[in-house]
């Protein structure tokens, strides 16, 4: 039995899983992963570095 090689990973908690939810181990762990892109996607949108123009 070598399920465990077919099963996907999530990419957020490193869970392997049967059943997910777009990818992921559960729709908690993709809308971290929405989150994290939609931060990244912000961070490189030249119209938001106003607000982090100053350096912390
Ligand atoms: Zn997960």
């Amino acid at each position: 039995m070598k399920q465990s090689e077919k099963l996907p990973r999530c990419k957020i908690c490193g869970k392997d899983f049967e059943n997910g939810f777009k990818g992921f181990c559960s729709q908690t762990c993709y809308e971290v992963d929405l989150k994290n892109r939609i931060i990244d996607a912000t961070k490189n949108d030249p119209s938001h570095t106003q607000k982090i123009s100053k350096d912390c």
